[in-house]
Order: structure tokens, then C-alpha cells, then sequence
């Protein structure tokens, strides 16, 4: 008999981890399945960075850093918020953590009371209303669609908060849509909340380097907006650093302390190592990772090109990020290869049981009319993927 609890029941498995688990289990039966389905870089993380563990391991640095993260590192972060997104944040203002997720995670956890509402303008990143549940708050959605670059309007910002709104989580450039609010659009959307000074925003720009033109703008530089919104980032998706598990926000003081509290009774503050290498990865230019987001975007225009080639899939241009994601509703109620498709986790299962490619259902990001496809991937193994969701839809 198992007596867990409510919180963990309460919880919903990962849409992409579960794919992903699906496509192991087909793997393991001896089907080459094309993995599109996480979001990871599929580069080595640069070599300037790996030297800088290499020097900390030798370096003994093997004991318990400070929270909230070394001070030097704190140095770093600062300089870069103010280089990259003219953002002031002093070092109380900034807390290190395991990963952009447990920064979430943190900032929800202190922030969240039971009942409180969270507003996610979908397409939105899976983890959050997670996150929300595991803190006890209830996630709103606020729907968007193809035909608005899957962005939301001020207006349906305004119609959606209620009396128990405290959080609003914006995430530019987006996770699954690649989609970038411009300064001008964060603006008309800041100014609604100006009305409504309890509500607290979380700005995750962990993608911020992953864009393809357009100019990344932070939340916090509207100056009303700063003293109430959390900035997050990290190093996992520009500096192909996943597995080092290195995040951060800047915030106002007294959620930082706040965050540094709950930290230090959970991790007891981030891995030594791959804090130095972070060091390393932050103060180097920026220009130092563009040959990661040039081949991403070539790999956009590939993408683009060969499902833009398929009937029934309606795509949008991603304007940053590594993920494409079709609305594939044309589908929706048809038999092919005498596969019934409801909806789009039906779609989805099918292009991995039938096309062999994994990817993951929208219904997870809050639309249930796409998928996610991730890019982070081979051109090679795109073409192929392509190739082979053209062939089973239309071997009919
Ligand atoms: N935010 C978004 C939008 C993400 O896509 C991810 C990773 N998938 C994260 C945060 C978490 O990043 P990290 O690996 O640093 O925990």
C-alpha cells in the first residue's frame, strides 16, 4: 500500500520526460527513433569553460560555497546583468542555484500561499504550473494561438487577474513557441499590472542568447516593473551546460534573502565546480558562443523548409530558442495509416510509433492544438525526421 502524499500526487509527470521514456522503451526494442523531443544543445560545452573546472578541481575547491553562491561569481552575474539587459542588481540582490529550475522553484515557494493564483500566458514552459501546484497556488491560463505569433494582449492580461493573483510568469524568448515579446509589447503588457501592485512577475530569459535577430528585452528594465519582478536565467541552453546545473535570479533584497533561507534547508547552495566554470562562462564575450547560434538558426531554416513542406502543418517563424512548434489540428478527428487522431498527444504518439521521431504533445505547454518540435539536433538527423513525418502522413 502506498501512503504518499498529497503534494506529490498532486503532481503531474513531465510531458517531455515521459516522451522521452516512451522513445526509450521503443529504442530499446531496437527501433532507431530520431529524438527530437528534449531540450538540450547538442554541443560540447566550449572548452574555455571546461578549463575553468579542470583549474577549480585542482584549485581544491571542494567545500561548501556560501547559499547564495561565491561572491566572485555574485561580481560576475552583476556585470552581465548590467552588459546584457541594463539591469542594476547589486550582490544581495542575486542568489545562485541548482539550475534555472530550482531558481523558479525557490522564488515559488517563497512567494505562493495556498489558493494563490499564478497567471501562465500559454504557450507556456511545462515545469511552471508544476511548480505552482508543488507551491500550493493555482495556475491560469491565458490561451494563445498561431495567428498571434503565440503571444498574449494586454487585454487578456487585464481579464484574467482576480483578486488572488500574485504572480504572472513571462518567458522571452519561449519555451516550446520560440516566440520574443519586443519591448513595445512587454510595455503595454506592464502597464496593466501597474493597476495591480501585488502581483509579483517572474521574467525566465534563460534563451535570451538563442535569438535569431530580434533584440531580447528584459521585464525588469521597465523601471515600475523592477522592484516587483524576479529575473531568471542560467548557463544550461547558451553555454550547452545542462548538466552542470547552474541558474540565478536578481531580484529585489527580500525575496533574494528569502530564496537564500529556503536554499539553504533544501541544497545548501549550488555544485563548487560548476559555479567557477559559470565564472568563466559570464565574463567571457558573448560572441564566444555565437557559433552555437548560428548553426541553431540555420538549422531553424531547415526546419522550417522541410515541414513547411508537409500538408496539414501550419508553422510559425521562431524568433529565438530551439524549438519549432506546429499547429497540427488539421489532423485532429482524421484516420491516417489507420491510426485515429484525436488530438495532439494522439498526433504526437503516432509520429513516434509510426515516423519513429519523438516529440512532444502541446497539450503539456498549455495548447493543445501543436507540438514541440526541438531542433537541438543534427541536420542530418532533421532531414530524416522530416523525411520521415512526410512519408507517414501521406502513405495513406
Ligand atoms: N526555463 C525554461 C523556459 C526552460 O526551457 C528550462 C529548461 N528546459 C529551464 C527554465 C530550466 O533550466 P535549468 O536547466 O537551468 O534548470
Amino acid at each position: 500500500m502506498e501512503h504518499l502524499s498529497d503534494r506529490i500526487n498532486s503532481l503531474p509527470i513531465s510531458a517531455t520526460l515521459a516522451m522521452a521514456s516512451k522513445a526509450r522503451e521503443l529504442k530499446e526494442k531496437g527501433v532507431d527513433v530520431i529524438g527530437l523531443s528534449l531540450g538540450e544543445p547538442d554541443f560540447n560545452t566550449p572548452d574555455f569553460i571546461k578549463n575553468a573546472a579542470i583549474q577549480a578541481v585542482n584549485d581544491n575547491y571542494n567545500s561548501y560555497s556560501p547559499v547564495d553562491g561565491y561572491k566572485d561569481l555574485k561580481l560576475s552575474i552583476s556585470e552581465k546583468f548590467k552588459r546584457d539587459n541594463n539591469l542594476n542588481y547589486e550582490s544581495n540582490q542575486i542568489v545562485v542555484s541548482t539550475g534555472a529550475k530550482q531558481s523558479i522553484a525557490n522564488v515559488c515557494m517563497v512567494l505562493l500561499n495556498p489558493r494563490d493564483e499564478v497567471i501562465l500566458p500559454a504557450p507556456y514552459w511545462v515545469s511552471y504550473s508544476a511548480i505552482a501546484t508543488l507551491s500550493q497556488a493555482k495556475s491560469v491560463v491565458i490561451s494563445s494561438s498561431i495567428d498571434t505569433d503565440f503571444k498574449i494582449t494586454p487585454n487578456q492580461l487585464e481579464k484574467a487577474i482576480t483578486p488572488k493573483t500574485k504572480m504572472v510568469i513571462f518567458n522571452s524568448p519561449n519555451n516550446p513557441s520560440g516566440s520574443i515579446y519586443s519591448e513595445s509589447e512587454y510595455i503595454q503588457l506592464a502597464k496593466v499590472l501597474e493597476k495591480y501592485p501585488d502581483i509579483y512577475i517572474i521574467s525566465d530569459e534563460i534563451y535570451e542568447h538563442i535569438n535569431y535577430g530580434k533584440s531580447v528585452f528584459s521585464f525588469a528594465s521597465i523601471p515600475k516593473m523592477y522592484n516587483r519582478t524576479i529575473t531568471v536565467n542560467g548557463v544550461a541552453k547558451a553555454f550547452a551546460m545542462t548538466g552542470w546545473r547552474i541558474g540565478y535570479i536578481g531580484a529585489p533584497n527580500w525575496i533574494a534573502k528569502a530564496c537564500n533561507k529556503m536554499q539553504g534547508q533544501i541544497t545548501s547552495g549550488a555544485n563548487c565546480i560548476a559555479q567557477r566554470a559559470t565564472i568563466a562562462a559570464l565574463n567571457a564575450p558573448v560572441d564566444n558562443i555565437k557559433y552555437m547560434v548560428d548553426e541553431f538558426k540555420s538549422r531553424r531554416e531547415l526546419i522550417m523548409r522541410l515541414l513547411g513542406d508537409i500538408d496539414g502543418f501550419r508553422i510559425n517563424k521562431p524568433s529565438g530558442a530551439f524549438y519549432i512548434f506546429p499547429d497540427v489540428s488539421s489532423y485532429f478527428g482524421k484516420i491516417i495509416n489507420g491510426v485515429k487522431i484525436k488530438d495532439s498527444s494522439d498526433f504526437s504518439l503516432f509520429l513516434l510509433e509510426i515516423a519513429h521521431v519523438a516529440t512532444v504533445s502541446g497539450e503539456g505547454f498549455g495548447n493543445p492544438n501543436c507540438i514541440r518540435i526541438s531542433y537541438a539536433a543534427s541536420k542530418e538527423q532533421i532531414k530524416k525526421a522530416c523525411e520521415q513525418i512526410k512519408k507517414s502522413l501521406t502513405n495513406n
